[in-house]
């Protein structure tokens, strides 16, 4: 029997681990997967990337260069159609410092004050970069549709969370379990489309 190969997931948050290691098992993908805590001399990668897409590459490949181990990477933000799709890259640093989530949310409220109901629309985007130490490099995309209310709602979940309804609820994201917004993310769906590609290239 051959040992399980090894995937590096670019992140410190015990969470975004826990997410990508469910979603590899439900697939049944044989892989294990670390993370940086495993590389606490890893240095932070500028997210300088103008689309998702880039950064999610710019941080597995760093990863894959830095660690010499096939990497996965994610990035993500909210996209206000009347903000013409900011915050977008932008979303942890919107107000300023990174990932101040109640000034940030609190920014996003205040531009769109005077955008009425119906025009309020809005969508989480993700993209989940596959880079191996060989070079090749594999994206997925997911994005879950949505509006902003016009005051938070609800304490679970992160970020923008509380001001965001996905479209055939009535509830804020921080309204719904962890369960419930795993199934309809757009962090879930981009992680569950890489599922397959992991299973190609790294024959788990
Ligand atoms: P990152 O992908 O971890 O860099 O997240 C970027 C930022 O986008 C976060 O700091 C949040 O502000 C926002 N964001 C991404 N995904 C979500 C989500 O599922 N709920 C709420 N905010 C999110």
């Amino acid at each position: 029997m051959t040992a399980a190969a090894r995937i590096i997931f670019a992140t410190r948050n015990p969470a975004k681990l826990a997410e990508l290691r469910r979603i590899l098992a439900a697939a049944r993908v044989g892989v294990e997967v670390g993370d940086l805590e495993e590389f606490p001399e890893m240095p932070e990668v500028a997210e300088t990337g103008r689309t998702f897409a880039e950064n999610a590459l710019l941080k597995a490949r760093a990863v894959a260069a830095f660690t010499g181990l096939p990497a996965i990477a994610d990035d993500s933000g909210l996209c206000v159609d009347a903000l013409n799709g900011m915050p977008g890259v932008l979303s942890a640093r919107w107000s300023g410092p990174h990932g101040d989530d109640v000034a940030n949310l609190r920014l996003v409220l205040g531009q769109i004050g005077d955008v009425p109901a119906g025009q309020r629309g809005a969508h989480f985007a993700c993209a989940a970069a596959l880079v191996l130490p060989s070079g090749a490099e594999h994206v997925t995309e997911g994005t879950v549709q949505g509006w902003l209310t016009d005051s938070p709602r609800g304490s679970n979940g992160f970020g923008y969370d509380p001001i965001f309804v996905p479209d055939g609820s009535e509830l804020t994201t921080a309204q719904m379990s962890a369960e419930e917004k795993d199934k309809i993310s757009h962090r879930g769906k981009a992680l569950r489309a890489l599922a397959p590609v992991v299973a190609a290239v790294l024959g788990g």
